[in-house]
């Protein structure tokens, strides 16, 4: 399919974009990079997140082999003492020139209560659908890819698609917290309720969650389905397919005029296997696409409106953790707001149109997902549920424009930004979209009087 519809941009495209196209071309087609280096110019070790737009050197790095072992590094760590997992959010939210403490030698599963389970934070997501499903049990969502650690996915209110799913943290009833001072605090909904409701997500400010316990689901088949459509049409439907589908979500493709729709359903159908992944070649193509059309949106429009509306549906069904996460092998940088579930279509058609009307070089779809809601006094989804609108930049060109163009329309719209995504609110906005924010204050503050957990960054967005 992917190659077929190479050889029709090599055709179609060529043709028309003969010259012209050559100059916008020469901007935007340089070779791939390997990742961002670990290692700086002057040859010094440093810390950088998978962007690469984040970057700190850390006096020093611990990985505590036990909860025992973090308490008492936690007592007497430099600050400012930030806790890592897998380095995947956008925000400053990670580095220090203090301790970078790292969960990844506390991972797995460490107990079950009934069908919850108690499970270390540095455990990546990816390896705990394999643990979990050894019990026949799963996480009942997971995000678009599963590199994450359960500290960092709760940290940021990580979360996936589904309009009756919540996010990560919204499965989590219990935690152990282990404080600046290197305290041990239990917290659920009963014991330390103020707590618990505070570090959920809290991004690691109030201290390092060493274990959550988390609401499991039977590992279910899901029947997957990706299929394209028109934009206008996607729009109009997404509302019913949130209601009807266990999974949904859609991504907006700019300058196509197209959408692509993924459901996921549960089904005691046998496997269809996965085919390979065509979200990387598609995304190539439509950097091919801006490369040579760029110059030309009713032209661009055309060849891309052409080219995904002939895509053919694609299906799969296996257990769920093995199909709601994919790949991201395209590194990208990133903002995502929270909407109140009735404008997030409107805000959608405004960014769309903003880009389409400013922005050439985009070419990433836009990503729009429905999150039940939770009452973390953090969470984007405090309160009610919410609608998601996620844009992304190829992470070789500017993405200034995600907090010029893009930010005011989804501020208008009564959004809540993603914490680990690029945003530019600090603690005056931030107060006025959460109703416990000065609550919440209070008891990291109690926590942590000192602010030893805070880089700048943080102290920034919490007004510190
Ligand atoms: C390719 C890609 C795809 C993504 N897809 C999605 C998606 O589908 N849905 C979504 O919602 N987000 C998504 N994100 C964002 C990502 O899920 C969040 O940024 C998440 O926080 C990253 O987890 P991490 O383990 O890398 O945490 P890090 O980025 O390392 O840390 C995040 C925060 O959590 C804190 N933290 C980490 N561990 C602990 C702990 N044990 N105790 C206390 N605090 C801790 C850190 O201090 C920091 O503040 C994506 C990001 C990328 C790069």
């Amino acid at each position: 399919m992917i190659s077929r519809r190479n050889a029709l941009i090599a055709g179609g495209a060529g043709v028309v974009a003969v010259g012209a196209a050559g100059v916008y071309q020469a901007g935007h087609d340089k070779a791939e990079p390997p990742a961002p280096p670990s290692l700086d110019a002057q040859g010094h070790l440093l810390w950088r997140n998978w962007s690469g737009v984040q970057h700190a050197y850390p006096a020093s790095r611990a990985a505590p082999a036990s909860e025992a072992e973090l308490a008492a590094l936690m007592a007497k760590a430099q600050a400012p003492i930030r806790a890592v997992g897998a380095g995947h959010s956008f925000t400053g939210l990670v580095p220090t020139d203090g301790t970078l403490v790292s969960l990844d030698r506390l991972t797995g599963i460490a107990g079950w209560e009934g069908d919850e389970a108690r499970v270390w934070t540095g455990t990546r997501l990816g390896a705990l659908g394999p643990a979990l499903a050894e019990h026949g049990r799963a996480m009942a969502n997971l995000p678009d890819i599963n590199k994450q650690s359960l500290g960092g996915a709760m940290g940021t209110g990580t979360h996936g698609a589904g309009k009756t799913l919540r996010a990560i943290h919204g499965d989590a009833t219990a935690l152990r917290l282990v404080t600046a001072a290197g305290k041990v605090i239990e917290a659920d909904a009963q014991r330390n309720a103020e707590i618990f409701n505070a570090a959920r997500v809290s991004m690691g400010s109030l201290g390092v969650i060493s274990q959550a316990r988390l609401r499991t689901t039977a590992n279910r088949r899901l029947h997957r389905r990706v299929w394209a459509e028109d934009f206008e049409a996607a729009c109009d439907q997404a509302e019913g397919r949130w209601a009807q589908h266990r999974n949904f979500e859609f991504y907006a493709i700019p300058f196509t005029g197209m959408a692509a729709n993924i459901s996921h359903d549960e089904t005691d159908a046998p496997a269809i296997a996965r085919g390979p992944d065509t979200d990387t070649g598609i995304l190539e193509i439509l950097r091919k696409i801006r490369n040579l059309l760029g110059f030309s949106t009713p032209l661009r429009k055309a060849l891309g409106h052409a080219l995904i509306s002939t895509a053919k549906p694609e299906e799969a069904i296996d257990e769920g953790w093995k199909l709601l996460s994919t790949e991201r092998p395209v590194r990208f940088n990133e903002m995502e707001y929270h909407l109140p579930v009735e404008t997030q279509i409107p805000a959608l058609k405004e960014v769309v149109a903003a880009i389409e009307a400013h922005r050439p070089d985009v070419f990433f779809p836009i990503e729009v997902r429905r999150i039940a809601a939770d009452d973390a006094w953090l969470s984007p989804f405090q309160g009610a549920p919410r609608g998601s609108v996620a844009i992304h930049a190829y992470y070789k060109d500017d993405y200034a424009f995600l907090f010029t163009l893009i930010e005011p329309i989804l501020r208008r719209h009564g959004g809540r930004p993603h914490w680990g995504k690029l945003h530019s609110l600090k603690a005056a906005e931030l107060s006025a979209l959460y109703p416990n924010w000065k609550d919440f204050l209070e008891v990291r503050r109690e926590l942590d009087p000192e602010g030893r957990m805070l880089n700048p960054y943080m102290k920034a967005l919490f007004g510190v």
